[in-house]
């Protein structure tokens, strides 16, 4: 067999454990440095936000535009732009640049979409980009100025306007929150390693762990297959093993079952093969003992021996029956058969021995019977209930054949005047080599097998076999069998 890892169950836990471990932490690594890096862009951003509003305020506090020689606000710009390590720009309402803490750029008009977003729409039009690749935050603000005039109106309520008289735009470095995610990052893959090799270790016991009851059934069942044991297996863990553990104890129990009774099967067997033989012996020996044996007692004792040869016989001819019908590949051969001409050629076969001990034989039917059945199998089985309710019957008794039949079934019922079968017998009779009364069973020439084929007989048809029976009252046996035969569908 090629190892192929994916169809392993173990290897299937330790990935899935393995996975899920490693997901998770990178998922959290990166939602977590992901988090911080917005929460650092956002607080620098409202912090900036606010330096703005107060420095526009200043620029129209100090008329900047005007004169832009003020040394407070040039120093104001200037430690802004130093704080947080920057550059800002004052542009006034005509585009132009008119400081730039870099000193590169006044005097310069400056096109940009942004700032003239902010020019026409004041306040809401402020903007604030990060650019990521670049570490910088690009922020625009505008320098608002608020006039106060009076009303044209009678009422001359005095009234507010805010006039844009410019932007202030400044690039933020953002190089700090870089710094600060690059050493949280080197820190999460350090805390990243160590979780990894511990979930790869939990990934390896946990598979081994779980599968550990796996393994233990697997070598119970070794052991069971190589013959050291046969008890039932024990251990459950899981509800899985379990089912396993009870399904395999009721296989084992129903092998044990099978072996006791193959051997019970080969001691009866032999048992009952030597009887007959014993007997010749016996017969034998004591004609060779004595001398001088008269021909009548001769021909007494040989008379003696060929009923033993004939017992012997119709026990190993019994035996093959049934062996031939346990081979579950002999096929029936089904063919579409008169059941009651078939019973008409049964009654007569055992009429002679009825008549010996003067037993009325009879046969009941209502109507024709066609049914789809192994004539020589099922004639076999029906033959021998008959022939059982003449042998254990009284003389002067009766033996009653009824047949009938439904659209689906047929029904055969055999009842008899006879001796009857003890009630705790009635479920043995079915067994090989069961006789109520072993003797009287062997005068009358049986060997215990006769119901064991009718039996079998009647259930390779899928029929049922039932028994009915009072001590020296008689004994009845009711067979029903379809009238079309299924296939089996295994
Ligand atoms: P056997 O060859 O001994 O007749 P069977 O298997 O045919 O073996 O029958 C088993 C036993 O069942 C018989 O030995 C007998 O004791 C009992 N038995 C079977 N049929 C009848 C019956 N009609 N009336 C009374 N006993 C019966």
């Amino acid at each position: 067999m090629i190892y192929n890892p994916f169809k392993s169950l173990r290897f299937r836990i330790f990935l899935i454990v393995f996975l899920t471990g490693l997901i998770s932490c990178l998922v959290i690594h990166s939602a977590i440095l992901e988090s911080y890096e917005d929460r650092a862009v956002n607080v620098r951003e409202s912090e900036v936000s606010t330096q703005l509003m107060i420095l526009a305020n200043h620029l129209i506090n100090y008329n900047y535009f005007s004169d832009t020689t003020s040394d407070v606000i040039n120093a104001e710009l200037d430690l802004l732009a130093n704080l947080y390590d920057g550059r800002v720009i004052v542009i006034d309402s005509d585009l132009k640049i008119r400081k730039d803490t870099y000193g590169i750029s006044e005097g310069k008009t400056i096109i940009s979409d942004e700032v003239v977003r902010c020019l026409k729409n004041g306040t809401s039009g402020s903007t604030a980009v990060y650019d990521k690749n670049n570490g910088y935050i690009e922020m625009t603000a505008p320098i608002t100025e608020t006039l106060t005039y009076e009303s044209g109106d009678v009422a001359r309520e005095l009234k507010k306007q805010d006039v844009v008289r410019g932007v202030l735009l400044i690039s933020v470095s953002t190089d700090y929150i870089t710094a600060t995610m690059d050493i949280l990052t080197r820190r999460a893959i350090t805390i990243e390693l160590i979780a990894i090799i511990v979930i790869l270790v939990m990934a390896v016991y946990m598979s081994g762990r779980l599968l550990k009851p796996f393994d233990r059934i697997t070598a119970a069942i070794n052991d069971v297959k190589a013959g050291y044991t046969n008890e039932p297996i024990s251990g459950a863990n899981y509800f899985e093993t379990e089912h396993i553990i009870q399904a395999f104890n009721q296989l084992l129990q129903r092998m044990n079952a099978l072996d006791a009774s193959r051997q019970e099967f080969v001691s009866n067997v032999s048992h009952e093969l030597k009887t007959p033989i014993t007997s010749m012996k016996v017969l034998a020996d004591s004609l060779i003992m004595q001398d001088d044996v008269p021909n009548e007692v001769y021909r007494d004792f040989m008379e003696d021996i060929a009923a033993e040869v004939d017992r012997e016989n119709q026990i190993i001819n019994d035996l093959l029956e049934l062996v031939r019908m346990d081979k579950k590949a002999t096929p029936l051969n089904i063919t579409s058969v008169d059941v009651v001409q078939m019973m008409e050629i049964i009654l007569k076969r055992i009429r002679p021995i009825a008549r010996k001990h003067n037993i009325e034989l009879t046969l009941e039917t209502t109507r024709e019977i066609t049914a789809e059945i192994d004539e020589v199998k099922l004639s076999l089985a029906l033959m021998n209930l008959v022939e059982n309710a003449v042998k254990y019957n009284k003389d002067d008794g009766f033996v009653k054949v009824k047949l009938d039949a439904d659209h689906q079934y047929f029904t055969c019922e055999v009842s008899d005047s006879g001796i009857g079968i003890p009630e705790d017998s009635l479920d043995k009779i079915y067994e090989r080599f069961y006789r109520v009364d072993k003797s009287r069973s062997r005068e009358i020439g049986g060997t215990g097998l006769g119901l064991s084929i009718t039996h079998n007989a009647i259930l390779m048809h899928r029929g049922t076999i039932q028994v009915k029976s009072e001590e020296n009252v008689g004994t009845t046996f009711t067979v029903r069998i379809p009238l079309i035969y299924m296939q089996s569908l295994e």
